[in-house]
C-alpha cells in the first residue's frame, strides 16, 4: 500500500515537473529551450518507467501543439509558417519518443532484474537462517565472508564473531591436515562438489563429527571468487556407525570378538611386525559340549560359552586376543610369544576352565577343553588355524582335556 502511494506521488512529482518546464519553455518564443521538456522526461521515465514516460510525451505533444498553434513557443524560431513550424515540432517529438523509450525499457528491465534478485536473496536468506545446517561463504584463502545462524547452535559460536576468521580454527587439530587437503581439491576441481568428513571444534573445546560439501565459487571471467560449504552435524550418525560396525565384528553371545574381527586383528598384527614376530596361536574346544546342551539345556550351554570367555580373559594377557570362531570354538592370537610359553599360558587356562564353575546357578558342572597351538608364521592364518585345527583333533583323539602342539 505505502510502496503504490509513493509510486503514485513520484508519477504527479515528475508529471508536474514535466507541466512546468513544458509551459516555462512554450511560453516564451525567444530561446531555443527544447532540450528542457527532454530532461524532464527522461526523469519521468527514470522515475515511474515506460507509463510514466507515455504520459510526460503525451503532456508535452499537447502544450508543444497547443502553443504552436497559438503562435507561441522556441518553434517560432524555425520560419514564420505554421506548417514547418508543426513539422519541427513533430519532428522534436520524434526525437523525444525515440530517446526517452529505450532509456525506460531498459530501466524497467533493470528494476525487474533487481526485483527477482531481491526476491531470491531473501529466499537464500530465509533458507540459510533457517538451515539446520551450517552455511558458510569463504574466500579463497579459507577467511569466512558469512555463516549462517546454525553456527551457534551447532558449534556454539555466534556468526557474527566468526567474520574474517580462518575456517580451520573450528577444526580438531588431528583433522586439520585433512580439511586443508579439503579445501585445496575444492579450489582445483573448480566448481565440483567436494565432500569430506572431520572432527570441528566447538566454543567449550568439545569435538564433533561434521560432513561437509564444498564447492569453489567462480566469477563470470572463471576466476575462483570464493568457497561455498555446508556442513552438517553428523555426530550422532557416526556413533551409530561405529556402533554397527562394532557389533559386525563383535560375537553378541560372549562379547568377544568374532571370525572376522579376529581375521583382521591378526593381519594387522602381521602387518606390523612383519616375518620378524614370533607369534602363536591356539584353537580350543569344548569336550563333550552337545552333551552340556543335551544334559543342561540350550541357555546353560550359552552360560558356558560366556563363562568360558570370562574366564579366558581373565587368564590371559592384556596383549593376547581370544575370539570365539563359532559354536564352542575358540582361537587366541599370543603375540611376541614362543610356542613354549604359547603351551605354559594355554595349559594354565585349560587347567583353570577345568575347576572353574563356569555356571553359578549349576555349582556341579564341570567342563573341559581341548586345544592345539601352532606357530604364526608367513604362511598366513588360515594355513595356521588348519595346522592348529589338527593338533586339536590329535589332543581330541588323545583323551580331551589337554593340549597338542601342532607337528
Ligand atoms: P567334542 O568334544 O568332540 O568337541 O564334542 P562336542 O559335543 O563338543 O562337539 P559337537 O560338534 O558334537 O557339538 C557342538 C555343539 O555345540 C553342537 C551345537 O548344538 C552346540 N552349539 C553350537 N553353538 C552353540 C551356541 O551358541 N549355544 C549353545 N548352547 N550350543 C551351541
Ligand atoms: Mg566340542
Ligand atoms: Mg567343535
Amino acid at each position: 500500500m505505502a510502496v503504490l502511494a509513493a509510486k503514485w506521488r513520484d508519477m504527479l512529482a515528475v508529471l508536474g515537473l514535466v507541466l512546468a518546464t513544458s509551459l516555462l519553455v512554450f511560453s516564451q518564443s525567444q530561446l531555443p529551450l527544447l532540450f528542457l521538456p527532454i530532461l524532464a522526461v527522461i526523469l519521468a521515465a527514470v522515475r515511474t518507467g515506460r507509463e510514466g514516460a507515455a504520459i510526460a510525451v503525451v503532456v508535452l505533444a499537447i502544450l508543444g501543439d497547443v502553443a504552436t498553434v497559438a503562435g507561441r513557443g522556441p518553434v517560432l524560431l524555425v520560419s514564420g509558417e505554421l506548417g514547418p513550424q508543426l513539422q519541427s515540432f513533430q519532428f522534436f517529438l520524434a526525437a523525444t519518443v525515440l530517446t526517452v523509450l529505450p532509456v525506460s525499457a531498459d530501466l524497467q528491465n533493470r528494476s525487474q532484474i533487481l526485483r527477482r534478485l531481491r526476491v531470491s536473496e531473501e529466499r537464500f536468506r530465509v533458507l540459510a537462517e533457517h538451515s539446520a545446517d551450517i552455511l558458510m561463504h569463504m574466500n579463497a584463502e579459507g577467511r569466512i565472508r558469512y555463516v549462517s545462524p546454525s553456527m551457534q547452535t551447532l558449534g556454539g559460536h555466534s556468526p557474527e564473531q566468526l567474520i574474517g576468521m580462518n575456517g580451520l580454527d573450528f577444526v580438531a587439530p588431528e583433522h586439520a591436515e585433512l580439511v586443508r587437503a579439503g579445501h585445496a581439491k575444492v579450489l582445483a576441481s573448480r566448481g565440483e562438489v567436494v565432500s569430506f568428513r572431520y572432527l570441528g571444534l566447538t566454543v567449550t573445546g568439545g569435538k564433533r563429527w561434521f560432513h561437509t560439501q564444498s564447492r569453489a565459487l567462480l566469477d563470470e571471467d572463471g576466476n575462483i571468487d570464493g568457497v561455498l560449504s555446508v556442513s552438517r552435524d553428523v555426530t550422532e550418525q557416526v556413533a551409530e556407525e561405529e556402533r554397527l560396525q562394532a557389533a559386525a565384528l563383535t560375537d553378541l553371545l560372549t562379547g568377544l570378538p568374532n571370525r572376522r574381527a579376529f581375521q583382521s586383528l591378526v593381519k594387522a598384527r602381521r602387518q606390523a611386525v612383519g616375518d620378524d614376530g614370533q607369534d602363536c596361536i591356539a584353537l580350543l574346544d569344548i569336550d563333550f559340549f552337545k552333551r552340556v546342551n543335551d544334559s543342561w539345556g540350550h541357555d546353560a550351554g550359552d552360560e558356558v560359552l560366556r563363562g568360558f570367555a570370562i574366564v579366558a580373559r581373565r587368564e590371559l594377557r592384556q596383549k593376547d586376543v581370544v575370539a570365539r570362531l563359532g559354536g564352542e570354538e575358540f582361537a587366541i592370537l599370543l603375540p611376541d610369544t614362543s610356542l613354549v610359553q604359547a603351551m605354559q599360558i594355554c595349559e594354565r587356562l585349560r587347567a583353570t576352565i577345568g575347576r572353574s564353575m563356569l555356571v553359578r546357578r549349576l555349582p556341579e558342572m564341570r567342563v573341559t577343553v581341548s586345544g592345539g597351538v601352532a606357530a604364526l608364521g608367513p604362511e598366513g592364518l588360515e594355513c595356521v588355524l588348519k595346522v592348529a585345527d589338527d593338533a586339536l583333533y590329535t589332543a581330541k583323539r588323545s583323551g580331551r582335556d589337554q593340549l597338542a602342539l601342532a607337528a
